[in-house]
């Protein structure tokens, strides 16, 4: 069977490409869109998460500003920040990088974020709207997911869809997404009980577990397509890539696979609320 690697900075090469038109043009307009990403704290991968961001901003010429804020921050200093860039009619996406010191009430600080700058979809309301078919920017990772398919024509519809992750960033929405799509979708977690058996039904596996080559491929049947939105350390991914590769009709990498689309979906996000901003 011939086998389709999935790759990701080819898809988002494509995303950025069609950026620097849009850019251009707000730019004409007097727009410069611009993403502002808070870190709180000195998480050496959370980090890395957001020099690449910024870098990836600064090559398509999107302003990037970032927020570097002591671990001993409290959630209302930290809403305080938020609520000025929610103000700040020049900044047009709003990134709290997760995870916050344990202290910090998340959710809290995630719900602060205006709907229109919530670029990355961790509001309740961003994320109501993406499971109810309109949200105006999805998770970055969950959409990155969807744009992979539809660059590669992996058509969901009727399809047996299994995510094996529920979180509110990643295995929620993408699941919603899917099912937007007319996948059907079996979404898996940590209580569930014969995962290898349900693996066995997928046509689609999106495994967002946060375990380094969790997935087997022994699991899955002949053919499936496999999405890896794992990123754990030492650049390995949720899923056995060799024993998947063996088995799966397409699969993506890691690293180079959901990875950069996820930032070009940012980059994306950010444009669009930038046009969205010249509309109103
Ligand atoms: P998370 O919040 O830790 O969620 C992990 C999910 O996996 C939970 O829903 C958990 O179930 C489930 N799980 C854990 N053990 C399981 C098991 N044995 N069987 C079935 N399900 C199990 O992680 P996340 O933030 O969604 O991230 C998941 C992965 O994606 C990580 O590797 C992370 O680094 C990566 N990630 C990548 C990107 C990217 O851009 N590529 C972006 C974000 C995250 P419970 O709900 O029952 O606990």
């Amino acid at each position: 069977m011939e086998k389709l690697i999935l790759d990701g900075n080819k898809v988002a090469n494509a995303v950025k490409e069609r950026l620097k038109e849009r850019i251009f043009k707000l730019k004409e307009q007097g727009v410069t869109p611009s993403l502002v990403t808070i870190l709180v704290g000195d998480d050496p991968s959370s980090a890395t998460y957001v020099r690449m961001k910024g870098n990836a901003c600064a090559r398509l010429g999107i302003d990037s500003q970032k927020i570097h804020l002591p671990a001993e921050t409290t959630t209302e200093q930290l809403l305080d920040a938020i609520y000025g860039l929610n103000e700040d009619k020049n900044v047009h996406g709003i990134l709290l990088q997760h995870p916050v010191p344990g202290h910090i009430d998340e959710r809290k600080a995630f719900e602060a974020i205006a709907l229109e700058k919530d670029v990355d979809g961790v509001t309740s309301w961003g994320y109501g709207q993406t499971a109810l078919g309109f949200g105006i920017f999805p998770s970055c990772t969950p959409a990155a997911i969807m744009k992979i398919l539809e660059h590669y024509d992996i058509s969901v519809s009727g399809k047996h869809a299994v995510v094996i992750g529920r979180s509110p960033i990643l295995g929620k929405p993408v699941s919603a997404l899917l099912l937007n799509e007319n996948a059907t979708v079996t979404t898996c977690h940590s209580y569930t009980k014969n995962l290898p058996e349900i693996l066995k039904m997928a046509d689609i596996v999106v495994a967002a577990v946060g375990k380094p080559n969790f997935v087997k491929g022994e699991w899955l049947k002949e053919g499936t397509v496999v999405l890896d939105a794992g990123y754990n350390e030492g650049n390995i991914g949720d899923v056995d890539y060799d024993s998947c590769f063996e088995k799966a009709s397409a699969i993506t990498p890691v690293p180079g696979g959901v990875g950069p689309v996820t930032i070009s979906m940012l980059l994306k996000h950010t444009v669009d609320s930038a046009e969205r901003t010249l509309q109103i």
